[in-house]
C-alpha cells in the first residue's frame, strides 16, 4: 500500500515541532543539532527568535498573587520610542504578523516562537507586576 501522504502533511510537521520542544525541555539548552531542526522547521521565523534571544529583548511579566504570566517582547531597536508586543504563549501575540497568520494553524510569528524557547528553556528574564497591571496589560 502507498503510504497516505496527508499524514505526512501539516499534522507530521506539528509533531516535529512538539518533539523539538520537549527535547529543547530535557536538554535545557540549545545545540547545534537543535538550532538545526528550528531553522529547517521555522525558516526565518527561527532566526527573528533568535535574536531576540540572544538580545534580550522578551522578558516574562509575572503578576502576584495569581502567577498569571505574559511577556513583553521589544518590538525593534531602530526606533527611540520603545514599543513592545504582549505575548502570551503558547497562543497569542499583540503583532501584526500573527493577525495574519492566526488564520493558519499553529502559526508563530517571531515573538511567539522566542517566549516558548524562554519557556522550554526555563531561561526568562522574570519581572514580577501586580494583578491590577496585569489587568491593565491584557485590556
Ligand atoms: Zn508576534
Amino acid at each position: 500500500m502507498e503510504p497516505n501522504k496527508e499524514l505526512l502533511g501539516p499534522i507530521s510537521q506539528q509533531s516535529l515541532i512538539h518533539e523539538l520542544f520537549e527535547k529543547i525541555k530535557r536538554e535545557q539548552y540549545l545545540s547545534d543539532e537543535i538550532l538545526r531542526e528550528l531553522n529547517v522547521l521555522f525558516q526565518i521565523t527561527a532566526a527573528g527568535a533568535l535574536e531576540i534571544l540572544d538580545n534580550n529583548k522578551a522578558i516574562k511579566l509575572v503578576a502576584s498573587p495569581s502567577e498569571r504570566y505574559l511577556y513583553a517582547v521589544n518590538a525593534s531597536n531602530k526606533s527611540k520610542v520603545k514599543t513592545y508586543y504582549t505575548c502570551i504563549p503558547p497562543s497569542y501575540c499583540s503583532c501584526v504578523a500573527f493577525l495574519y497568520g492566526i488564520k493558519k494553524k499553529e502559526f508563530y510569528c517571531k515573538h511567539l516562537l522566542a517566549v516558548q524557547l524562554l519557556e522550554a528553556l526555563g531561561s526568562a528574564q522574570t519581572e514580577d507586576i501586580s494583578d491590577t497591571d496585569f489587568a491593565l496589560k491584557i485590556q
